[in-house]
């Protein structure tokens, strides 16, 4: 069976970019994945500054954060809760 969570799908295009060849295909494949690293720098940088508690306001975003997901955890569980059973 064919999974279709973000990574694979993501990891099945980019093969098939690759496979190609294509030169103009695969430098504009390796714009997308530099972008992706950026973004995954800034959000880890971000991260670890409202952990170590140097970005402004740190417990702050933590607590809304937590707010946040528990309140999707309760509503995903009433909402399985509420579906009917299956066959
Ligand atoms: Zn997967």
């Amino acid at each position: 069976m064919t999974c279709n969570c973000s990574i694979c799908v993501r990891e099945r295009e980019w093969n098939e970019i690759l496979s190609t060849g294509d030169v103009e295909k695969i430098k504009d494949l390796f714009d997308v994945v530099r972008n992706y690293l950026y973004q995954t720098e800034d959000d880890l940088n971000w991260a670890e500054a409202v952990i170590d508690g140097s970005w402004p306001n740190a417990d702050g975003v933590i607590a809304r954060r937590r707010c946040v997901t528990m309140a999707n955890r309760k509503r995903n569980e009433a909402m399985s809760e509420a579906e009917p059973a299956k066959p």
